[in-house]
């Protein structure tokens, strides 16, 4: 096979993008479709008129399908009856929370919820398109990972965990589905502007901590991250498989 610009594009291609209302999942849906994707872009609830109006802009097309990510069971009982009548190229799953308390104090329901919503419908959905996905030889799953895939974090227990957890599970499956021709990797972004992060840019002296040790020298935008996934979707990463790609600024190789 010659190489060609070519190899990027997502012309023709469908791609499911949970979380896609806001940051990081906003960012990729809309480079997803700037690259030529049909979106179908999972909210939690239906507010998902900004992401909508940037892919318009761009003359992209999408549907919006939404689901509480956090009642697992409802992604079989729900969402995979919706889900049939599309062959799914690209599956990101975005969609996370995070919780901040000590690990003394923090609570079962917050733990199982950031656990729910960060690695379990991560599985489920995984398993449910990556089935049709393997049928087909043919697909790729980009998980979001993080820094806290790696390190240990403060006072985010469940979200240090869950984000490990998604950083094995891209490798199992990406060992069990590379020869099916369906390529699963994984973004670990580092610290972005986004909701997620703004508690801890509140706090002047986190926000400067975070700063100093960033090689870059600024915090990530969701922007960021677009490229990354627009790569991860296309057929120039037919040969990338279980990989977690840090996109941080230099934070890790410091
Ligand atoms: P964000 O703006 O808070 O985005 C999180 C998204 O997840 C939102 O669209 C949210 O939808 C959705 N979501 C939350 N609970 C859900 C549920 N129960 N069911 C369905 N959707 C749900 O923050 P973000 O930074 O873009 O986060 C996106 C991903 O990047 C997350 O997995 C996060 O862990 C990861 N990440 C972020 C950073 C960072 O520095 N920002 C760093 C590393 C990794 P609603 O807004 O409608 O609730």
């Amino acid at each position: 096979m010659s190489f060609s610009l070519e190899s990027f594009s997502l012309k023709g291609k469908t791609a499911l993008v949970t979380g896609a209302r806001t940051g990081i999942g906003q960012a990729i849906s809309v480079g997803l479709a700037a690259a030529g994707a049909h979106l179908l872009l999972l909210g939690h609830r239906d507010n998902l008129d900004e992401t909508k109006a940037k892919i318009d802009q761009l003359g992209g097309t999408h549907e919006t399908i939404l689901l509480d990510l956090s009642e697992v069971s409802s992604i079989r009982e729900k969402l995979v009856p919706v889900l049939e009548k599309y062959d799914i190229d690209i599956l990101v799953n975005n969609a996370g929370v995070i919780h901040r308390e000590p690990a003394m104090e923090f609570s079962e329901s917050e733990w199982l919820r950031v656990m729910d919503v960060n690695i379990n419908s991560v599985f489920i959905l995984s398993q449910e398109i990556g089935k049709t996905m393997v049928q087909r030889g043919s697909g790729k799953i980009i998980n979001i990972a993080s820094l806290l895939s790696f390190q240990g974090g403060m006072f985010v227990p469940a979200y240090t965990a869950s984000k490990h957890a998604v950083a094995g599970l891209t490798k199992a499956l990406a060992n069990e589905w590379a020869g099916n021709g369906v390529q699963v990797n994984a973004i670990a972004p580092g610290y972005i502007e986004t909701n997620n992060t703004e508690a801890i840019r509140q706090d002047e002296h986190r926000n400067q901590a975070i700063l100093d040790r960033i090689p870059a020298d600024r915090w990530g935008e969701a922007d960021d991250l677009a490229g990354t996934a627009v790569f991860l979707a296309s057929k120039a990463a037919d040969y990338v498989n279980g990989h977690v790609l840090v996109v941080d600024g230099g934070w890790m190789g410091r």
